[in-house]
Formats: structure tokens, C-alpha cells, sequence
């Protein structure tokens, strides 16, 4: 029993790798077609959410704009990909809709468009002397003025999720499972238990495999910013508010595209000029990421021995040691 689960674990772990890159019999990986066959784009907001907002624009409407800008590139550099958006309208889909959607499209890549806003500071103007009565007697006293200045904060950030929300993320996985949409899934693959450590195991390390594609996609995106001379706030990972992130079963990454809070920023954000570039930087990013697929680097997070163990059975023990020892290689890999 516990042998044979062990071997479907590796079987499968085999299989989803494979089905990761190409879904036709021969193996045959295609450019542009296998390794990527749906992008999701999330444009944030929308409806009766209009995000942050600036001094005469909201961030809904900057989303939007820049997510079907992007769109149009993404079929145009990849025409065979599916492309599909949460919203192309001014409507809020929630959150649960969008991730749901994602995931019922099987999406390949989860990408939320959104803009960044910083909080205005407080600045002292000038002083004024007030008169006031304490105990009968007449005072002054000097009393700051402000007034509220925009924040000077600039530039893009792309996230990822949280890796303490990897759980979620692994839930995600594990519930939209390829194998669990099939029919009959006990019949075709036998006494296969979703609740087995070795099928938890597994999305455990596909969860790893989406991190590391993520993370990845989000380090072009930025390293794109930062070619045509945006402020790079780097990669991030956030705990709160990026709920969809941990969500979907695939790759996942927002992008925060400039600061609608900074008068020029804003400006940028609404142009036709910047609102093009961003979308260039995006699918750059984008095109980066599918070679890097497509040279099969997405998918080396195996222990180099893992072949040669892979003959011999396993116990408990050794399931863990295998996945401890993807751990150490990613960490390396994840630490700049
Ligand atoms: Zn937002």
C-alpha cells in the first residue's frame, strides 16, 4: 500500500512536470505554445472600488488601461496563448470570482495589474500666535501650521504572496488539481487518497514550483522597470491584501505600476506614453520568462540525485529528506 502510493507520488510528481511544459504525447515543446498556454490578467479594482486615487484620476481606471494594453501585446508576441481578463469593463468581480475563474481556466499565469499610493505628510508652514485665557489671565502661545503635502514616493514594486501564506497557496493547488476534475479520478488512478501525505507532498512541491516561477517573473518585471529608468522598489512579498496571490493555482504576481499619489507619477500613470512603456517593460518581462521556461529552468527544483532515488522505495523518512533537501535548494536559489 504504502509503496504503491509512494510510487504514484513519483509518478505523478513526474507527470505534473512533464504536463507543466508540454501537454502533447511526444513531449515536443513548441516556442510560445507549451510552456504557456493561458495568462489570466487581473486589472485591479474596478465598480464601485476605485482603488487609490490622485489628484483627478483613480487607480481602477489606470488598471484597466494598462491590463488590456498589455492584453493586446500578449496576443500579438503569443498568439496561441489564451488570453483571458477578470474584468475588460469598469465592474467589480470579487476576489473569490476572480481567483475562481483563473482556476477553472486552468490559467498558466496569474498577473493582477495594480498602482501604487503613498499617504500625504504632514508639513509645518509657519507658526501663528494664538491669545488664550488660562486662570483669568490672558496668554499666547505659537501654534504650527500644516498643510498636507503629496508623498514623494515613486516608482514600481512587483509581489508575490507571502511565503508564510504558502499554505494557502498549497491548498489552492491541491483543490484544483488536475486529477481531482476528472471523473472517476478513484477508478483511473486506483487508491489514490488527496488527503495522503504523499498527495500533500506533492502539491507541496508544486507550490515551490509556482514560487519559484513567480518570483522569477516578478525579478524581469522589475529588472524591465528598471531599464527605461523607473524607480525599482524591487520584489516583495506582502502579507495582507494580496489575497488573490495565494489563491490561484498557478504562478502568480501583481504588479504595482507607479505611485498614483506623486503628482508626476500620476501624470505618467494616464498618459498614453507611460501607460505604453509599462506594458512594454510587462511583456518583455513576460518574454524572458517564457524562454526561461522554455529552457526548462522553471522546473529544476528536484535534488540532483532525485533520479537515482527514484528507483528505490521510500519511506515517511525519506519523503521528508527529499523535500527538505528542495527547501535548502531553494532557499539558495531565492537568496540574493
Ligand atoms: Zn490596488
Amino acid at each position: 500500500m504504502i509503496k504503491r502510493t509512494l510510487f504514484f507520488f513519483l509518478a505523478a510528481s513526474l507527470s505534473f512536470m512533464v504536463f507543466s511544459f508540454s501537454d502533447n504525447e511526444e513531449g515536443v515543446a513548441t516556442p510560445n505554445q507549451n510552456v504557456i498556454k493561458t495568462i489570466v490578467v487581473d486589472p485591479g479594482h474596478g465598480g464601485s472600488d476605485a482603488g487609490a486615487h490622485g489628484e483627478y484620476s483613480y487607480e481602477k481606471d489606470i488598471c484597466l488601461d494598462i491590463s488590456l494594453k498589455v492584453g493586446k501585446l500578449i496576443q500579438q508576441e503569443f498568439p496561441e496563448v489564451k488570453l483571458l481578463y477578470t474584468r475588460t469593463t469598469d465592474s467589480y468581480p470579487s476576489l473569490h470570482g476572480r481567483a475562481d475563474y483563473a482556476n477553472e481556466n486552468k490559467g498558466d499565469l496569474f498577473l493582477c495589474i495594480h498602482v501604487n499610493s503613498a499617504p500625504s505628510k504632514k508639513v509645518v508652514t509657519g507658526y501663528k500666535t494664538v491669545t488664550y485665557y488660562s486662570k483669568g489671565k490672558k496668554r499666547t502661545r505659537k501654534v504650527a501650521q500644516y498643510k498636507r503635502v503629496p508623498s514623494t514616493a515613486t516608482g514600481t514594486e512587483t509581489y508575490i504572496w507571502g511565503a508564510h501564506k504558502s499554505e494557502d497557496k498549497e491548498i489552492a493547488v491541491r483543490e484544483n488539481a488536475y486529477m481531482l476534475k476528472e471523473d472517476n479520478y478513484e477508478k483511473k488512478y486506483g487508491d489514490f487518497n488527496p488527503e495522503s501525505p504523499e498527495f500533500v507532498a506533492l502539491t507541496l512541491l508544486k507550490t515551490k514550483q509556482y514560487f519559484k516561477r513567480s518570483a522569477t517573473l516578478a525579478g524581469f518585471v522589475q529588472d524591465e522597470f528598471a531599464k527605461v529608468g523607473r524607480v525599482d522598489r524591487d520584489v516583495k512579498q506582502r502579507g495582507v491584501g494580496i489575497w488573490v496571490l495565494q489563491a490561484t493555482a498557478m504562478p502568480s504576481v501583481l504588479v504595482e505600476t507607479g505611485f498614483i499619489s506623486n503628482p508626476d507619477e500620476e501624470k505618467y500613470l494616464n498618459s498614453e506614453a507611460g501607460q505604453n512603456e509599462i506594458s512594454v517593460c510587462i511583456i518583455k518581462a513576460l518574454k524572458r520568462y517564457v524562454k526561461w521556461l522554455e529552457d526548462k529552468k522553471g522546473q529544476d527544483i528536484m535534488p540532483d540525485s532525485f533520479e537515482e532515488k527514484n528507483t528505490t522505495s521510500r519511506s515517511a523518512n525519506d519523503t521528508r529528506e527529499f523535500l527538505e533537501a528542495i527547501d535548502k535548494k531553494e532557499k539558495a536559489a531565492l537568496v540574493k
